[in-house]
């Protein structure tokens, strides 16, 4: 079954608006010219503010593994101990990155359904009078199971133990689509990739980086060479913070975006994501009735505006729906990532998505409930139509 749109509803990559597929439909122009360079100054700008932060922003022909990679080689040195946030898959592959570099990681252990504690990361901290802890690592949206976690209560609880640790965060599912603010938070590190609310193909990552990541680099002693900040940060005046070819298509792609998530304005972007995210819930909360699926987050406070895990009663198999959804009415929806793999789906809620999109998705997916004789409540779909008529 494949007529009309696909309907690609993963939680990353997202649909890449016509907008921007037709700003990067152009030739190639020299990356070491003034015509690029005002592109990708504008692009750094645009950045900025949606990092909202003064710091600069590096950036890589990556994806995120790639800025995640960054981060580590960039500010620790072998035997380093730094503290991860345990939230889900994504955060345990960043730790076993750092693993692999030669890190002791710690892990601050966290149920994946709940948002994380900032008074255990404190506690935890206050214990570290030596501080041997160099660096807290989080996942601000952990993409595998629809949980946000208080970046900003983390600073805070930070700041409350009196610890120097580098806060670096992932907010690879988060920028550009909900609330976050790289200088106000006080975070050292912000790592993000282009395929979520930045609305671009995959291929291109960014790391912002605060001063006090920026000396913490200048001391670490892992090996780096195309990450190197030192290297990018170096020239920054020639080449727009890039190691080698520039990706110019990708400019003029993100040059597109940026424009776009500025006349749209950030809080209407994030009122909208949090709008569609809602209507999906409500939808989600009807489908319960009958034991049958549930969000996976438990928190109405960690419930993620950009992606929707649906946890499918005991013995129901989550990858089987999805299949039927792709099978019979074309839509892709996001499985289950480790140990959640077949447990629930995901429906990602991001990017360049309106209601319309957000309905045909729920009616699928009501629809194979019904076909694969899951239990479940009806009218999931008239629930997120209600809501979003109220709300219009
Ligand atoms: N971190 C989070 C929160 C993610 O959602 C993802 C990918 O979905 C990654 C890291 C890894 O990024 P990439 O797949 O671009 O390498």
């Amino acid at each position: 079954m494949a007529n009309g749109w696909h309907f690609f509803m993963n939680p990353g990559p997202t649909n890449i608006p016509d907008r921007i597929l037709r700003a990067m439909d152009r030739a190639t122009m020299d990356f070491t010219g003034a015509q690029f360079k005002a592109i990708s100054d504008e692009c750094f700008a645009g950045l900025q503010r949606v990092f909202k932060t003064k710091n600069p922003i590096l950036g890589y022909a990556a994806t995120g593994h790639g800025a995640w990679e960054a981060a580590l080689v960039n500010l620790f040195s072998p035997g380093d101990k730094v503290l991860i946030v345990e939230s889900g898959y994504f955060s345990m592959n960043w730790g076993l990155r750092a693993e692999a570099f030669g890190l002791q990681v710690e892990t601050l252990p966290n149920d994946w359904r709940r948002a994380a504690d900032p008074a255990k990361l404190e506690a935890r901290l206050r214990e570290d009078k030596s501080h041997e802890i160099k660096a807290v690592l989080a996942v601000h949206n952990e993409t595998s199971t629809g949980v946000m976690h208080p970046v900003a209560a983390m600073r805070k609880a930070i700041d409350a133990a009196g610890h120097p640790a580098l806060f670096c965060v992932d907010v690879i599912s988060s920028l550009g689509s909900f609330d976050f603010r790289m200088d106000e938070w006080g975070v050292d590190v912000v790592v993000v990739g282009s395929q979520k609310g930045l609305m671009l193909p995959t291929g291109m990552a960014f790391t912002g980086v605060s001063a006090k990541a920026i000396a913490a680099c200048a001391v670490a002693k892992l090996p780096r060479v195309y990450w190197d900040w030192q290297r990018l940060l170096g020239q920054a005046a020639g080449q727009g913070y890039w190691n080698g070819t520039v990706p110019v298509h990708f400019f003029y792609g993100l040059r597109e975006a940026l424009r776009m998530l500025e006349e749209e304005g950030l809080d209407n972007v994030f009122a909208r994501h949090h709008r569609l995210a809602e209507a999906t819930r409500r939808a989600v909360r009807t489908w319960r009735r009958n034991d049958g699926p549930e969000v996976f987050a438990i928190d109405p406070d960690g419930q993620s505006d950009t992606v929707t895990a649906v946890l499918l009663p005991d013995g129901q198999d989550a990858d089987t729906l999805r299949q039927v959804c792709l099978d019979k009415f074309n839509v892709s929806l996001g499985g289950g990532l480790g140990s959640l793999k077949g447990r629930l789906f995901r429906i990602g809620h991001l990017g360049d998505v309106n209601e319309a999109m957000i309905l045909g998705t729920l009616g699928a997916v009501e629809m194979a409930l019904e076909l694969s004789g899951v239990p479940h409540g009806k009218g999931g779909v008239a629930a997120a139509m209600e809501y979003l008529v109220s709300e219009a």
